[in-house]
């Protein structure tokens, strides 16, 4: 539009952001976009990629071990953390060069820094100021660290991305998504993790099921769990951090890292200044559409905490460039989401746990499979595999699956499909098994699960 120096100017160049202004300037847009640290946002810099690459260098310990039953012998290999973590560092330079080079195929222009609302219509980065018909506000989350004494020692994900060293004693305090991740990448690596969860369960939101079995599992790989037990005191020690907890033990260990949430970025670019409307955990308030209370300004992503995963960011952004400069009208559906946890073993579902389909549906069957997965037959190792099927008695369509076990993520998505098709279970009975697999189960599995026996266990 006449009159502004740009169409669209987005602050943030995550995910989110970057496909909006990608599909708004091949709908013709002027498209601008500043960013303040690396164009990629979380998910390519600290976030998903690097994250899942320390999760691949983990895991090669239990295979190296497992080869053994396999016949193989000579395998007393050493791990060397520098080697990762500049080779991590060299794909993610690689990836931001690729996103960089997107944004300028597309026609977008890039300005470095800050990005500070002045009003409806303008911006500030820096010493420029930008005006534009529409504003998207993309600026991701960033950890919480709780307000404890010594928290200034403590780490969080995005510093562990970048340690100089491997640490040998390891604490993580959390027992989510990032606190699941990296007890698993520093206890594969040779760490001794200490994991700190506050309440009697971890992942808390997730199947019941899966959390029992989680907390059991990531103990007979090694890490130290301890529930119920929070953190009082941080402090320095000749051998490193002295670390008090609730529970009035002190453990020595030489890194401490928070994965206790995210919260969203929005403080400092002038939200408040422009009257944008926030939430009670500060994130901005947007309508189906992505629109916040001020007509010009759209909010997608984290900042939106709606949820937090990075293909939800990228849809968000479809969803508004498609519908703003497309012409193409489309909201994001959050509706059956799968979901991962990169942990080790993996975890990942899609739909309702089961307590969530008991209190909306009432009348529910459940279908569970556990099992040592073929592999472990030979390797010996004690890792079980769960899947878990959650379908309405009344009309036999299947409302959630779940699943722990090493291909669990690649093997929820096609689950995904069925069921945000409304797939029935026995849709997924007449479906033939690729055997001998763990994702077979899924179609496989006949015997309902008694709810006593469900809870028992
Ligand atoms: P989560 O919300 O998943 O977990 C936070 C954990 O920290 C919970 O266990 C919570 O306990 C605990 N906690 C919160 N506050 C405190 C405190 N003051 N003291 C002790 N413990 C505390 O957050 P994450 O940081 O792990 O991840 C943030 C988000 O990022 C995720 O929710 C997810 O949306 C996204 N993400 C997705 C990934 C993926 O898709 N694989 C990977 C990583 C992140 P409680 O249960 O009691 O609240």
């Amino acid at each position: 539009m006449a009159g502004y120096d740009y169409d669209l100017f987005i602050i943030g160049a995550g995910s989110g952001a970057v496909r909006a202004g990608r599909i708004a300037a091949r709908y013709g847009a002027r498209v601008g976009v500043c960013e303040n640290y690396r164009v990629g946002g979380t998910c390519v810099v600290r976030g998903c990629i690097p994250k899942k690459l320390l999760v691949y260098a983990s895991h090669f310990a239990e295979d190296f071990e497992d080869a053994v039953s396999y016949g193989w012998s000579g395998l007393a290999p050493t791990h060397d953390w520098a080697t990762l973590i500049a080779n991590k560092n060299k794909e993610i330079d690689r990836l931001n060069g690729i996103y960089i080079r997107l944004l300028n195929n597309a026609g977008v222009e890039i300005i470095e820094g800050t990005g500070k609302l002045i009003d409806a219509h303008t911006v500030n980065v820096g010493d420029k100021t930008v005006t534009a018909e529409r504003i998207l506000v993309a600026t991701g989350g960033w950890p919480i660290m709780p307000d404890i004494s010594g928290i200034e020692l403590a780490i969080s994900s995005n510093e562990a991305f970048e340690l100089p060293e491997r640490r040998e004693r390891v604490v993580i305090v959390g027992g989510g998504y990032i606190a699941l991740e990296f007890s698993g990448i520093f206890n594969g690596l040779g760490s001794h993790v200490t994991q700190l969860y506050r309440r009697d369960h971890i992942l808390r939101g997730f199947d019941d099921d899966v959390r029992r079995m989680m907390g059991d599992e990531i103990r007979k790989k090694g890490i130290d769990l301890r529930l119920n037990t929070n953190v009082t005191l941080i402090e320095k020690s000749d051998a490193g951090l002295k670390i008090t907890l609730t529970t009035g033990d002190v453990i020595e260990a030489d890194a401490i890292m928070y994965a206790t949430g995210r919260s969203p970025n929005t403080s400092g670019i002038g939200l408040e200044d422009v009257g944008v409307e926030l939430d009670d955990d500060g994130a901005i308030k947007v309508d189906e559409w992505s629109r916040t209370n001020i007509e010009s300004i759209y909010a997608v992503g984290d900042v939106t905490n709606r949820l937090n995963l990075t293909p939800v960011a990228l849809n968000e952004g479809l969803c508004f460039a498609e519908t703003v400069y497309g012409g193409n009208p489309r909201k994001m559906d959050h509706a059956d989401v799968p979901w991962a946890v990169f942990s080790q073993p993996a975890v990942s579902g899609v739909g309702l746990t089961e307590a969530e389909a008991r209190a909306e549906f009432g009348d529910i069957d459940i279908y569970r499979a556990k099992f040592r997965a073929l592999r472990h037959t030979l390797s010996g190792r004690d890792e079980q595999t769960m899947t878990k099927l959650i379908v309405d008695a009344a009309t036999d369509r299947v409302l959630g699956a779940h699943m722990i076990g090493p291909d669990a993520p690649e093997i929820i998505q096609g689950i995904a499909v069925a069921i945000k098709m409304k797939a029935t279970k026995a849709q997924l009975d007449s479906t033939i098994g690729i055997h001998p697999t763990a994702a077979e189960e899924f179609v496989t599995m006949r015997e309902k699960i008694e709810p006593e026996k469900a809870a028992a266990e």
